[in-house]
């Protein structure tokens, strides 16, 4: 290694937490009621989060991902149906439509927002077609106009893979309020984490009436008599966790106003390094929360690609490479896979195999950093550019 490089730049912990979740976790001890049926934080934290989100209800689950599978199956979703997902995703946008027996249709994404490509959605539409899941990623949205029409014209529902995009907002209103279900994830890295976790939001209280039992054996809150009135799983979340998530709600708009400014200030100096295009931004998402801050670096190549990402990782960037396309792993097969091949599907979708070649993303913590930090990511993504 050379003797010259600079030293690798400070960013701050994530999670972060303080005497906020310090108290909760103390608080859901001392109910001595453990579970949401006992006790009063998941109640709470529901409320907050709807409020907060602008939707009529809002249910705490287990983890994202069966956030998106409780979602799916309230809208009908299973054998014999079809969801429209992106190729470019984590893999759980897909494997939610596949778990409940259904096919997951894989389309393109946008060259700039890497958001479902609206109109690639529009022509994948069959009669089996029985949700339409767009993916905010990063923070970002798809043209969610488009995809109201789109699901005005053909009755088919939207359902938000809102799994980074807590706080964001299309045109002032947030995921709660943009007339579909969305569902949100708590995991470790996510803007707001109990370690694990999930919510889906709702328009309505009757889909959120159904999802409740859904979540929760079938049962109702109120049951005594083990009457189990539909299908269903355990997906309840405990007490403790939901205490961690209110405090963690309460930091959430401070953390996106501070990633706003750095994720402006980054967007420019990546912009300006020869090789280098930033995720753009769609000027009706007044509110972008940046879960990460992607980047592309056109037609380096995959392992040319991953090389540069262990280079920044070795000078201290938590730098990972973006999400594979999802037909491109062998789970996606297994069940619930369109009757077709990889190579059709990476035909069909060429934006999601050159982001699965050249995409980067760096962890949101980086812009949680000060202004320093982010003159420092820029110089030494250049340096490793410039060293490859
Ligand atoms: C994290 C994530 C999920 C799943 O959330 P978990 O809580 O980890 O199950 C779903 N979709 C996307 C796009 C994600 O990034």
């Amino acid at each position: 290694m050379s003797g010259n490089r600079r030293p690798a730049p400070e960013f701050p912990a994530w999670p972060q937490y303080d005497d906020a979740e310090r108290e909760g976790l103390i608080r859901a001890l001392e109910q001595g009621q453990w579970w949401r049926i006992g006790g009063s934080e998941v109640d709470t934290f529901e409320e907050e989060f709807a409020a907060y989100h602008g939707a009529e209800r809002a249910l705490a689950v287990t983890n994202g991902t069966h956030a998106l599978e409780l979602a799916l199956q309230v809208l009908g979703v299973g054998p014999g149906s079809e969801v429209i997902v992106p190729a470019f995703t984590f893999i759980s946008s897909s494997q939610a439509a596949q778990r409940l027996g259904a096919v997951a249709v894989p389309v393109d994404v946008a060259p700039e927002t890497y958001c479902l490509d609206v109109a690639a959605a529009a022509e994948a539409v069959t009669p089996r077609t029985r949700a339409i899941m767009p993916v905010h990623m990063a923070g970002h949205f798809a043209d969610m106009d488009a995809l109201d029409k789109l699901s005005a014209d053909t009755g088919i529902p939207v359902v938000q893979d809102a799994a980074h995009a807590h706080g964001a907002q299309w045109r002032g209103k947030r995921a709660g309020a943009l007339g579909s279900i969305a569902a949100f994830s708590f995991q470790n890295g996510k803007l707001m984490t109990a370690g694990e976790g999930g919510a889906v939001t709702f328009p309505d209280n009757a889909s959120y009436e159904e999802a409740f039992l859904r979540h929760s054996c079938g049962r109702p809150q109120t049951d005594r008599r083990y009457f189990h009135r539909t299908s269903g799983s355990n997906f309840r979340l405990n007490e403790f966790s939901a205490s961690v998530l209110r405090a963690q709600l309460a930091r959430l708009d401070g953390q996106i106003a501070t990633r706003e400014e750095r994720a402006a200030l980054l967007r420019r100096l990546l912009a300006d390094i020869p090789g280098v295009v930033p995720q753009g931004r769609d000027e009706r998402a007044d509110r972008v929360p940046h879960y990460m801050a992607m980047f592309r670096v056109p037609g380096i190549g995959e392992d040319r690609r991953n090389a540069l990402v262990d280079d920044l990782v070795a000078r201290g960037l938590p730098a990972f490479v973006v999400f594979r396309a999802v037909y491109r792993s062998d789970g996606f097969w297994e069940t619930g896979a369109p009757d077709t091949t990889v190579d059709e599907l990476a035909r069909r979708n060429p934006v999601s195999e050159a982001l699965t070649a050249d995409g980067i993303w760096l962890h949101h913590r980086t812009l949680l950093a000060g202004e320093r930090q982010i003159h420092d990511i820029a110089e030494i993504l250049a340096d490793a550019l410039a060293a490859l």
